[in-house]
C-alpha cells in the first residue's frame, strides 16, 4: 500500500493551502500593523490573495499549527520573512562567518535553523545561498538544475557499514554515509531487517553509460522518468542512495520495494536521520520522476525536520523553486 493514498494526499494538499493562506494572512496583518503604527487591521475584503501564490517563491511561512478559519484579507502577503528594519540575512555577521568558515550545518544554524533558512531562501531573500551549487547539503539537482560544476566529485567519501552493499561501490559523501548508518541501525532495531544499498554515488561518466542503456532499452521518454541525464543526477552529489530490503532469502530489487514495511518505515522515519524520500508518489509533474520510494536524498537533519514538519513532498516546493517536469532544452 502506498504511504499516502491519493485521496489522503489531495486532502492534505487542500488543507496545506488553507493553512498557508491563514499564516500568510496573519503575517501580512502583522506587517500592516507595524506600518500603521501598531493597529491591527481586522476589516475583511473581497480582494482575496491568490491561494496558489503561497506555493511560489513568495511563500511566507509553511503550514504549522491549526488556526481558526479567517476571512479573506485585503493585504498582499509579504514577500520576505525578514522583519522590517532588519539587515538582510546574508549580511549578518553570523551568516557571513558561517559561509566563509563553517559547515553547512553552521550556515543553517546562523540563519536560525532549518525552517528559518528555508523561509528566507524560498522568499528569494538569501542571495548568498546558491541552490544550484554542488557540494552543499541544500543543493537542488533536477531536470532544470544541472550540477555545477558538471563533473562535480564529492569529497570526502565513506562507505556505510550497516547496510549491505548489493551493487555499486556504496560510496556516499561522508556525512551522508554516517547518517545512513544511523538510519539503517534504527530500521533494524525497529524490526525492519537489514537494508541494502543498490546504488549510491555515481560519477558523471558512469551516468552517461547508465542513461544511454536506459534509452536503448526503453526509449527516451521512459528513460527520463527513471534515470537522470548526465549532469542532472542526484547520485552524482554523493547525497543520494537507492536502498532495497534484505532478508534471509537475500535482497530484493527496486521494483519490489514499493509497499514493503521497509518502504513505509522510510517514508515515516527517514527525516529523523536527515534524509527525505525524494520522488514521492503522484509528484511527477513537479519532480519529473516516477515514484521511487527507494531513492533517499540527504539534506541534513535540520532541513529534513523542516521538510517533514511543513508537510512537503518535493524539494522544489520546499525551496520555492519552479517545477522541473522536463529538461529545458
Ligand atoms: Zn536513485
Amino acid at each position: 500500500m502506498p504511504p499516502h493514498p491519493p485521496a489522503t494526499r489531495a486532502a492534505r494538499r487542500v488543507s496545506r493551502r488553507v493553512r498557508r493562506r491563514r499564516t500568510m494572512l496573519v503575517a501580512g496583518m502583522l506587517v500592516a500593523a507595524i506600518a500603521a503604527g501598531g493597529y491591527a487591521l481586522t476589516r475583511p475584503s473581497e480582494a482575496d490573495a491568490d491561494p496558489s501564490a503561497g506555493r511560489a517563491s513568495t511563500q511566507a511561512t509553511p503550514p504549522r499549527a491549526e488556526a481558526p478559519e479567517a476571512e479573506p484579507s485585503p493585504l498582499t502577503p509579504p514577500a520576505s520573512p525578514t522583519p522590517v528594519g532588519s539587515p538582510p540575512p546574508c549580511d549578518t555577521a553570523e551568516v557571513t562567518a558561517a559561509i566563509a568558515h563553517g559547515s553547512d550545518e553552521d550556515v543553517i544554524a546562523a540563519f536560525g535553523g532549518g525552517e528559518a533558512f528555508r523561509l528566507v531562501v524560498a522568499a528569494g531573500d538569501a542571495p548568498c545561498i546558491d541552490l544550484h551549487r554542488a557540494g552543499r547539503t541544500w543543493v537542488v539537482v533536477n531536470k532544470r538544475n544541472a550540477l555545477d560544476p558538471k563533473d562535480y566529485w564529492p569529497v570526502p567519501q565513506a562507505r556505510p557499514t550497516a547496510p549491505r552493499i548489493v551493487s555499486g561501490g556504496g560510496w556516499l559523501r561522508a556525512d551522508a554515509a554516517s547518517a545512513l548508518d544511523d538510519l539503517a541501525g534504527a530500521a533494524a532495531a525497529d524490526g525492519m531487517g537489514r537494508l541494502g544499498i543498490d546504488s549510491a554515488f555515481r560519477p558523471y561518466d558512469f551516468q552517461v553509460g547508465l542513461y544511454d542503456r536506459y534509452v536503448a532499452s526503453r526509449g527516451q521518454q521512459a528513460a527520463d522518468l527513471r534515470s537522470a541525464r548526465p549532469g542532472h543526477s542526484e547520485h552524482q552529489t554523493g547525497l543520494a542512495v537507492d536502498v532495497v530490503a534484505c532478508g534471509t532469502a537475500g535482497c530484493g530489487s527496486h521494483d519490489d520495494f514499493r509497499g514493503t514495511p521497509q518502504a513505509t518505515w522510510l517514508a515515516e522515519n527517514a527525516w529523523r536521520f536527515g534524509f527525505i524520500v525524494r520522488y514521492e508518489q503522484d509528484r511527477t509533474e513537479t519532480t519529473g520522476y516516477a515514484w521511487e520510494p527507494w531513492h533517499l536524498r540527504y539534506i541534513g537533519t535540520e532541513l529534513a525536520r523542516a521538510y517533514r514538519d511543513g508537510g512537503f513532498s518535493t524539494l522544489e516546493e520546499f525551496f520555492g523553486l519552479p517545477a522541473a517536469p522536463t529538461y529545458a532544452g
